[in-house]
């Protein structure tokens, strides 16, 4: 045997033992504005050139998303909210039906706490527009009114591409399910791109596919007061986490914060909760889940959780109490080591093969 195939042979068992690590991979960062907040991208493993333009391309994705579902700016979502209010028949644009049946069916299994119906309620409350400013609660009886002619998905009789509404009330706002949407288009154009291992953060809110030269994604679950962290999961494979939070959107009136997660049944913003992250395959789900999470609290969220068909949810309650699944607390690690926890039932009935 020559030494050079000697030698070969000798690296090749030395990369063996090495257990399958993959040598570390190139990493493209890059970051740009989308759906009014930062959005990250990172891809590995695939030459320098390629991720730059593929992250152009996401650009300009996230731009006509942005523009297709912005529910004031004028584009097809107004021209679709006002059909709906004329009660007409009308063909639906297609970059706004698909968000509409996802979204009746996902405000259906939240038993309507998502319910993106409500658009004209998020106006009333000034939570509409990118910079909130001067803001005030508005009056108890323009809510009640809203309140009374209860706008919701099952109002939209959806006929193939048709669809009319039966409610003038109703008005689309899809500031709950919209980025998880884009990101999951985001991430299937980035996969027939040919890209294998890549993650789009768009404010903290993202979904990872692959790996990080066969290491899991290190993710920072943001603290409820907005800064700082509260802890960190890993994730890999193809994941989505989401949060949902009161810090994002918000204004104090008299020393009351008010905040943009309102809840369908009083008309005010929820109360009870300061944060949900959770877990799922699908970034539309995920970010429609942690809104409805949200709303349903501390009391409720382990039922809608299961309705939802959701695995993983962190809660933190009005006294910082952090709620969690088993099989969310184990993938979580908090900086805190005696932070209060609450630790539900399992979500999901396991057999002794998937404990939980
Ligand atoms: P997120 O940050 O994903 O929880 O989404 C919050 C945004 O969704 C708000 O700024 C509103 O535009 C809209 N929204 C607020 N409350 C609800 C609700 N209960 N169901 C659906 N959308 C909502
Ligand atoms: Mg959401």
């Amino acid at each position: 045997m020559s030494t050079a195939v000697r030698f070969t042979g000798l690296l090749l068992i030395a990369l063996l033992l090495l257990g399958g690590c993959e040598k570390d991979q190139p990493v493209y960062n890059s970051r740009f504005l989308a759906f009014g907040t930062l959005t990250d991208i990172s891809i590995v493993g695939i030459p320098r050139k390629r991720a730059e333009s593929a992250v152009d391309t996401l650009e300009d994705d996230f731009a006509i998303m942005h523009k297709a579902w912005h529910a004031w700016a004028p584009g097809p979502l107004t021209r679709t909210n006002n059909l709906l209010a004329e009660g007409v028949r009308f063909a639906v644009p297609p970059s706004v039906l698909t968000l509409m049946k996802k979204s009746r069916e996902l405000a259906r299994q939240s038993d309507q706490l998502f319910n993106p119906a409500v658009g004209r309620l998020i106006r009333l409350w000034g939570f509409q527009s990118d910079t909130i400013k001067d803001q005030r609660p508005p009056d108890d009886a323009a809510i009640a009114k809203l309140l009374e002619a209860n706008p919701s998905m099952e109002d939209i009789q959806i006929d193939g591409i048709h669809a009319q509404c039966s409610n003038p009330a109703v008005q689309l706002d899809f500031g709950a399910i919209g980025k998880g949407y884009g990101i999951d288009l985001a991430i299937e154009h980035l996969k027939e791109m040919g890209i294998k291992n890549a993650i789009v953060n768009s404010g903290g809110d993202l979904r990872a596919i692959g790996s990080r030269s066969g290491h899991p994604w290190r993710i920072a679950i943001r603290s409820p007061s907005g800064s700082g962290t509260l802890g960190f999961l890993y994730v890999s494979g193809d994941e989505s986490v989401f949060t949902s939070g009161d810090y994002e959107r918000n204004y104090l009136w008299q020393g009351t914060l008010y905040h943009h997660i309102i809840d369908p049944r009083t008309g005010y913003p929820a109360r009870g909760t300061r944060s949900v992250t959770v877990i799922h395959e699908n970034a539309t789900v995920a970010d429609a889940a942690a809104t409805a999470l949200f709303v349903a609290g501390p009391k409720n969220w382990h039922r809608i959780a299961k309705q939802m068909g959701i695995k993983y949810v962190l809660l933190i309650d009005e006294h910082n109490v952090v709620h969690m699944n088993p099989a969310m607390q184990k993938r979580v690690q908090l900086m805190n080591k005696n932070q209060a926890l609450a630790i539900s039932k399992p979500l999901i009935e396991t057999s002794s093969a998937t404990p939980e």
